[in-house]
């Protein structure tokens, strides 16, 4: 990674200056990167000096030669992290990246999954395991310190545990999510924990097992429920997501907040949003002010307003005296792209700058064509500024051509 994003680095010698100066004293370097390339170095200093012909002045020398590429290697490492962040024409900077693992779904939510299913990519034309990390180092050097991995369902992929670990090994990152519809990761919990996974948005959309049955074309109720009650105890943050469609789940708003009664949850309703092939019609469409008059009924001056965290995509509640919190993700009625601090690469390495813009460009192809992580970076750079203000609304995005959500990752 170092070495691919060297000719990137050109405002770093005061930083490099400082760590080579302290590098002598490896023990006060302070990054993640300078600490563990500090490790190496007093790694390298124990170790015994191979074994040749050699003297003992030319011992010392390979010694001192070791050390000298090790404290190149801090200074590099030290200096991605001085990048520019990924700025669009609109001042916003991009730190949240989401990366869809896979197309495949156990799933085929019928807002989701265009019901006569969506052709897969062929796995060569997929994104490798080493080129997500290439991403995301990419990415972090630019200052992307959140990552969500999404899908398809992340979960079906037997590697997923390893994914977690190589990006939580990569530095800048700070926190690693994962949106899952919860039915084949119950028993990988502890092991994601361990890995670096620390939150996870679980799909629900009813509370009601036929209905579950009838909106996801599977039996997956059972399951679900046990994984969100068990991620509960093991992770910092669990979300409920819960897409809102009007005569199919909007009359179970009230018993979602209720969830959240005794229970350290947060339930997010989200509008349903047109995408290809979901079949979305405004008949089906139940908008955050239709929500809100459910909530308000029902619970009128209990509610609290809490507040929003920067960047944040949901307006957050709390029903007086209960433990958890509830939230409207508002994108189809009050959007919220001005704070937009997030970009998206598909599953075959498409980055898409916006949820709901047609516009995409293959990192895969450039990455494939040999291109210097500058190169990548340059192209990133590029994409971000042709960010639109913002997306269109409902009635015009209906008519949009994009992806199916299934290929998107939310
Ligand atoms: N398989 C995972 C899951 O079910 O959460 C991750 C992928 S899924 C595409 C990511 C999120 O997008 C889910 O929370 C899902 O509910 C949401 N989503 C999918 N289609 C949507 C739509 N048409 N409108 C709003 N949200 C949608």
């Amino acid at each position: 990674m170092g070495s691919r994003l060297g000719p990137l680095v050109r405002s770093s010698h005061l930083l490099s200056a400082r760590l080579i100066s302290d590098s002598s004293a490896t023990t006060t370097a302070t990054t993640a990167a300078a600490a563990n390339a500090a490790r190496s170095v007093s790694d390298a200093a124990a170790a015994p000096p191979p074994v040749d012909s050699a003297t003992e002045l030319s011992r010392e020398s390979q010694l001192r030669n070791r050390r000298v590429a090790i404290q190149a290697a801090i200074r590099e490492k030290a200096a991605t992290s001085l990048l520019p962040p990924f700025e669009d024409n609109f001042g916003r900077k991009h730190t949240y990246l989401r990366i869809a693992l896979t197309e495949k779904c156990n799933l085929r939510c019928l807002y989701c999954m265009p019901a006569e299913g969506v052709p897969l990519t062929p796995k060569p034309h997929l994104l490798t395991v080493d080129e997500i990390i290439r991403i995301v180092e990419v990415f972090a050097a630019h200052g992307m310190d959140k990552i969500r991995l999404t899908g398809g369902e992340p979960s079906v992929r037997k590697d997923f545990t390893d994914i977690v670990r190589r990006i939580k090994a990569v530095e800048g990152v700070t926190q690693i999510g994962v949106t899952t519809n919860g039915i084949a990761i119950g028993k990988r919990l502890h092991e994601l924990k361990e890995a670096g996974l620390s939150q996870m948005n679980i799909s629900l959309d009813s509370l009601n097992p036929e209905k579950y049955m009838m909106i996801t074309r599977t039996n997956g109720f059972k399951k679900v429920m046990e994984t969100i009650n068990n991620a509960e105890g093991i992770f910092d943050s669990v979300k409920v997501n819960v897409v809102v469609m009007k005569n199919v789940n909007d009359m179970e708003i009230c018993d979602f907040i209720e969830m959240t009664k005794d229970r350290n949850l947060s339930v997010r309703f989200i509008e349903f949003m047109p995408f290809g092939g979901n079949k979305f019609t405004l008949n089906k469409f139940f908008s955050f002010k239709d929500m809100w008059k459910r909530v308000e009924e029902r619970f009128g001056d209990r509610i609290s307003r809490l507040v929003d965290t920067p960047n944040d995509t949901t307006k957050a509640f709390r029903i007086r005296g209960y433990q958890g919190e509830f939230g409207f993700i508002t994108s189809m009625t009050e959007h919220f792209c001005s704070t937009c601090n997030r970009v998206r690469v598909t599953a075959d390495g498409n980055l898409k700058v916006c949820l709901h813009g047609n516009n995409e460009v293959s990192l895969r192809d450039v990455m494939r064509s040999g291109a210097s992580n500058e190169e990548l970076s340059e192209t990133i750079a590029k994409a971000v500024k042709r960010k639109k203000k913002q997306h269109a609304g409902v009635e015009n995005l209906q008519h949009l051509k994009n992806r199916p959500m299934i290929l998107i990752g939310g």
